[in-house]
């Protein structure tokens, strides 16, 4: 099997299989995301999708784990999807569970009974990028959806028993939206109450400047490291999650910490706090993003 690169999976993945249904993101709009900027989004033909799940059966029979790819693979028609996890399903006998990239505009697309007959074929885990609880700011970033409709999808999900894992992009409202993204993005946060929670610091590289005209005409800064801490601060004390695995571990982040939320609540909060009273607690600069 080959791939078509580039292609990504979430850390949490990297036992995972993959087989490529799409190439690139069909919304490819987001915009701090320049994941898939090269490519041009095609469902693969179930010729080539077929053949490759046929010849990985032979080469890595003890397959527990698969993930589909690429950027939101769930926005294939049903049909289709159907198809190619009933074959996983078939080829690879110790198949434990499958995962996905999900935008929120695939969610808004699949029916509760959907979402149930692919929960059947044993899809299990949606990783799904919220971003952020605020709606002037989910218009700005072309995320597609607003707050009410991420909800409303997610909870569909939820509802057809798959598990969520979830993403907040500290920084993405910049210096002066830095306080309202925190404090929407836990309201949003609270009404899905996720199975997993992730936060990453938005790290823009090359996309900066476009990134900092688009959304602010110019007067966008990025916070510091102090200012991120301080949102991420704002942002967990107000979570109110039932049982959520939390984790800031992804490379882009200063503050590597991780916890089930509600239980560790109090612990997370005390070490943001003495992050925030001493720098050598972070990650440095050049340590990011490796
Ligand atoms: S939906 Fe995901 S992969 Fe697609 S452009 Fe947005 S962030 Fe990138």
């Amino acid at each position: 099997m080959r791939y078509d690169m580039p292609l990504y999976r979430p850390p949490s993945e990297a036992d995972a299989l993959i087989f490529q249904v799409t190439l690139g993101c069909s919304w490819n709009q987001c915009l701090f995301c320049g994941m898939y900027k090269g490519k041009r989004y095609q469902v693969r033909p179930w010729e080539a999708i077929e053949k490759d799940i046929i010849e990985m059966s032979y080469a890595q029979p003890l397959t527990t784990r698969v993930f589909l790819a690429d950027g939101d693979a769930l926005g294939v028609k049903t049909d289709h999807l159907l198809k190619v996890m009933t074959l996983i399903n078939e080829r690879f006998k110790r198949l434990e569970r499958i995962s996905i990239y999900a935008g929120p505009t695939n969610l808004k697309e699949k029916t509760l009974s959907e979402l149930k007959a692919l929960k059947d074929l044993k899809l299990d885990i949606l990783y799904l990028g919220i971003e952020t609880g605020n709606d002037e700011l989910l218009r700005r970033i072309h995320k597609g959806a607003t707050s009410q409709e991420i909800i409303a999808g997610a909870r569909k999900a939820i509802d057809a028993g798959l598990r969520l894992s979830t993403i907040i992009l500290l920084g993405l409202g910049g210096e002066h939206g830095s306080f309202t993204h925190a404090k929407d993005s836990a309201e949003v946060v609270n009404a899905i109450d996720p199975h997993f929670l992730a936060c990453l610091t938005l790290m823009l590289g090359p996309y900066q400047s476009l990134y900092e005209e688009k959304l602010m005409g110019g007067g966008f800064k990025l916070p510091d490291k102090r200012q991120t801490l301080q949102e991420l601060r704002w942002f967990v004390e107000d979570l109110s999650l039932s049982d959520c695995r939390f984790g800031t571990e992804h490379a882009s982040n200063y503050l590597p910490i991780g916890g089930q939320l509600g239980a560790d609540k109090e612990r997370i909060l005390a070490m943001i706090d003495r992050a925030l009273k001493d720098d050598r607690l972070l990650r440095p600069e050049w340590a990011r993003g490796l």
